[in-house]
C-alpha cells in the first residue's frame, strides 16, 4: 500500500488505489490525494500463469496464417515473466476522461505500444508489492514530452508495470518471438512463420496455361477441347485439395 505525508500532523497515511480522499489516523484529517504529479506506480497482477501462456501461444500457433503445425514444431528457446513499464495518463479532453498509454520502456518487443489497461486491476506499486519473480523492465523514457503533447488537461499520470510473458521459439533453425499479454491474455508478434502459398500459386499457374492451350486448341477441334478443360478443372481442384491437406 502506498502512502502520503499527512499535511497536519505529518504522519504516514496509508491509502489504496482509487481513492481520492482519506482520513489520516492520527490526526483524523481529510487528506485530498493529488494524483497530478508524477509520484504513483501502479502494477497489475499477472492473471496468466506459465503454463496458460504457452498454451496460449500454442492455440495462436495454430492459427491458419501460421505455417502448417508450427503449434507442434515451434521449439521453445525460453519463457520469461516481466513487468514492462507503461505511463497512464488521465486527461480532461472537453469535459470527458481519457485514459493514454504511453511505453516508459525503449522496446522492440511487439505489441507494447498499443496495451491496453484493464479498469479496476491497478494495484498500487511500492516496496511490498510482490513481483511474483518478474524481471522488472526499468523506465528509461521520459514522462515530460508525453505530458505536453497529449490533448486536454492533466487529471492523474502514473507509471504502470504491465505483466507480460516473453516467449522465445525456434523454427526451421530460425529464432521468432511473441508476447503474450498476461493480463488480458492476447499475443503479440510482429514475425512469424507463415503458411507458403508457394505450392497454391504453382498449382493455380499450372491450370492457367492449360486453359490458354485449351482455348487455343478450341478454335480448331472444339469437342476435344471442352473434354480437356473439363479435366483441367477437375485436376486443379484435386491438387489444390492435396495441397490444402499437405501444408
Ligand atoms: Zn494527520
Amino acid at each position: 500500500m502506498a502512502s502520503i505525508k499527512c499535511p497536519k500532523c505529518a504522519a504516514p497515511v496509508p491509502f489504496d488505489t482509487g481513492v481520492k480522499f482519506v482520513k489520516c489516523p492520527y490526526c483524523s484529517s481529510l487528506v485530498y490525494i493529488d494524483r497530478t504529479g508524477a509520484g504513483f506506480y501502479y502494477a497489475i497482477p499477472f492473471m496468466v500463469n506459465e503454463n496458460d501462456a504457452v498454451g496460449t501461444f500454442r492455440r495462436w500457433a495454430a492459427g491458419s496464417t501460421k505455417a502448417k503445425d508450427l503449434d507442434k514444431l515451434a521449439q521453445l528457446a525460453g519463457v520469461k515473466k516481466k513487468y514492462f513499464p507503461v505511463y497512464m495518463f488521465k486527461r480532461d479532453v472537453n469535459g470527458v476522461e481519457q485514459v493514454f498509454i504511453e511505453t516508459a520502456g525503449s522496446t522492440t518487443l511487439p505489441g507494447l505500444h498499443n496495451l491496453k489497461v484493464p479498469a479496476g486491476d491497478l494495484k498500487v506499486y511500492d516496496a511490498t508489492f510482490d513481483v511474483g519473480g518478474a524481471e522488472l523492465i526499468k523506465p528509461d523514457i521520459e514522462m515530460t514530452p508525453y505530458l505536453n503533447s497529449l490533448p486536454g488537461k492533466p487529471k492523474e499520470q502514473a507509471l504502470v508495470f504491465f505483466p507480460i510473458w516473453t516467449i522465445d521459439y525456434v523454427f526451421n533453425q530460425k529464432k521468432y518471438g511473441a508476447v503474450v499479454d498476461a493480463s488480458s491474455g492476447e499475443v503479440f508478434s510482429s514475425e512469424f512463420p507463415t503458411r507458403s502459398s508457394n505450392a497454391y500459386m504453382a498449382v493455380a499457374g499450372a491450370g492457367f496455361v492449360a486453359f490458354i492451350g485449351e482455348g487455343l486448341l478450341a478454335t480448331s477441334m472444339l469437342i476435344p477441347a471442352i473434354a480437356l478443360m473439363a479435366v483441367t478443372v477437375v485436376a486443379v481442384f484435386y491438387v489444390g485439395l492435396q495441397v490444402a491437406r499437405r501444408m
